[in-house]
């Protein structure tokens, strides 16, 4: 039997920290992974350029049943301490928009700077393991693979959410919690593109490819952003970030004009062109394919604006300003970027990701019931969540 100090389940950005700082303390390390490679979901992330933190990171971007859980973690490893690893590497990035930080390159630089830190620490690291049971005693624990039995005295369970299935997923860390008596909460696909009603997907699917920016709302929350027409449902980034907050049932209220006032700019315009049809005067602000559709769905008939009065004019601009779709479902793990719930946050302590009726086992990274909002929000929990299990474990 090999003997570690500590073993971490799950060679991805949480894994990967937590293994990097239990290394630099002198702890013999080793990271077990069922993939073939490190950090699978970082080199396919924000495009293949992995938006890996956001300036503007705090604990407000998160979703969790107890949102002060976060807060300690994000403390002590923030964003401007990944920035600054990410500078000592050399490696160019920019602000893409809204504080998002994405490599200029490629998402590679951060694995394989992720890489020579577990060399220089010192981490081994075995791919293609299948684990398939984990068993305590007598202060340690055993994790069994085909290959080996392996024992140590901490775990770090970092086996990240569901999202992905052809990538790596799997609810072992879920079973493992439940395993060693934690509560589990109910998980769930989220930052994930909304599938059409069969009626909306007839109308709707032909323009698929249009975008816009709108704000899109739901259950009191409200996010702006762009929104893209697909052949399923919609999705950009606007619908990603409010798709953690829908529920299977709940509207979805779109604002198709959020940057700018749609009754002034449509009395503006029956001032200035009278004769013009209402067709050519909302392809001004909007895509022209979403305008025929509205046509065709009678959102309003083409006439001279001048045929509108006042009260037309607000009811056409309140119609297209709170326009509700009622979603069919998400389109589920396949595509989700991230799981929503997980371990249940007061089973663990905030200080250190430890498990409180179970020592030497810790949770770190999206197999917690932390979510961040889309925008590298999740990274930096990956990242803070891991370190500070990384100082204890
Ligand atoms: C397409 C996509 C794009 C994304 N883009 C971004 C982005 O740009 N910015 C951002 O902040 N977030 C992004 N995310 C979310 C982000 O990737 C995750 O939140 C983050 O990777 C979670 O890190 P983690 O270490 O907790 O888990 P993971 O990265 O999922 O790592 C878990 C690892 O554990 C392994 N594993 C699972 N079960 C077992 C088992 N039984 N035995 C052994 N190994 C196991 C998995 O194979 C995986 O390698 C994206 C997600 C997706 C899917």
């Amino acid at each position: 039997m090999q003997q570690w100090d500590v073993i971490v389940i799950g060679a991805g950005a949480a894994g990967l920290f937590s293994a990097i700082e239990a290394a630099k303390r002198g702890r013999k390390t080793l990271v077990l992974d069922n993939g073939k490679r490190i950090g699978r979901k970082i080199l396919m992330s924000g495009g293949g350029r992995c938006n890996f933190t956001n300036i503007y990171a705090s604990p407000a971007n998160y979703l969790s049943q107890n949102p002060h859980f976060c807060k300690s973690a994000l403390s002590r490893y923030t964003q401007w301490d990944f920035i600054a690893l990410v500078q000592q590497y050399g490696i160019a990035y920019h602000e893409k928009t809204l504080g998002q930080l994405f490599c200029d390159d490629s998402a590679k630089d951060i694995v394989d700077m992720l890489q020579q830190e577990c060399d220089k620490a010192g981490v081994s690291i075995a791919l293609q393991q299948d684990i398939q049971n984990v068993s305590f005693a007598d202060g340690l624990y055993t994790v069994t693979t085909p290959q080996l039995n392996r024992s140590c005295q901490s775990l770090v369970v970092a086996c990240g959410g569901l999202s992905l299935p052809n990538l790596g997923a799997t609810a072992y860390g879920f079973q493992l919690a439940e395993q060693f008596g934690l509560n589990v909460l109910p998980v769930r696909a989220a930052l994930v593109p909304l599938t059409w009603q069969p009626a909306d997907k007839a109308v709707f699917e032909e323009i698929s490819g249009v975008s816009l920016p709108v704000t899109a709302q739901a259950n009191d929350v409200v996010f702006p952003e762009d929104m893209l027409f697909t052949h399923r449902g919609l999705s950009g980034p606007a619908i990603l970030q409010i798709s953690s907050f829908w529920q299977p049932g709940d509207e979805l209220i779109i604002n198709l004009s959020p940057q700018q006032d749609l009754n002034q700019f449509l009395l503006e315009q029956q001032q200035k062109h009278p004769d013009q049809e209402l067709k050519t005067i909302l392809s001004r602000l909007l895509p022209k394919r979403l305008v025929e559709k509205l046509l065709e769905l009678n959102v309003f008939q083409n006439q001279a604006i001048k045929a509108l009065h006042g009260k037309a004019i607000q009811r056409l601009a309140d119609s297209l300003t709170h326009y509700v779709f009622k979603p069919n479902g998400t389109e589920g793990y396949r595509t989700a970027e991230v799981t929503l719930g997980g371990v249940d946050t007061n089973e663990l302590s905030s200080k250190t990701m430890e498990a409180k009726k179970q020592p030497g086992l810790y949770f770190v990274g999206e197999v917690v019931d932390v979510t961040g909002w889309l925008g590298g929000y999740n990274f930096q929990w990956a990242w803070a969540s891991g370190w500070v299990a990384g100082q204890y474990c």
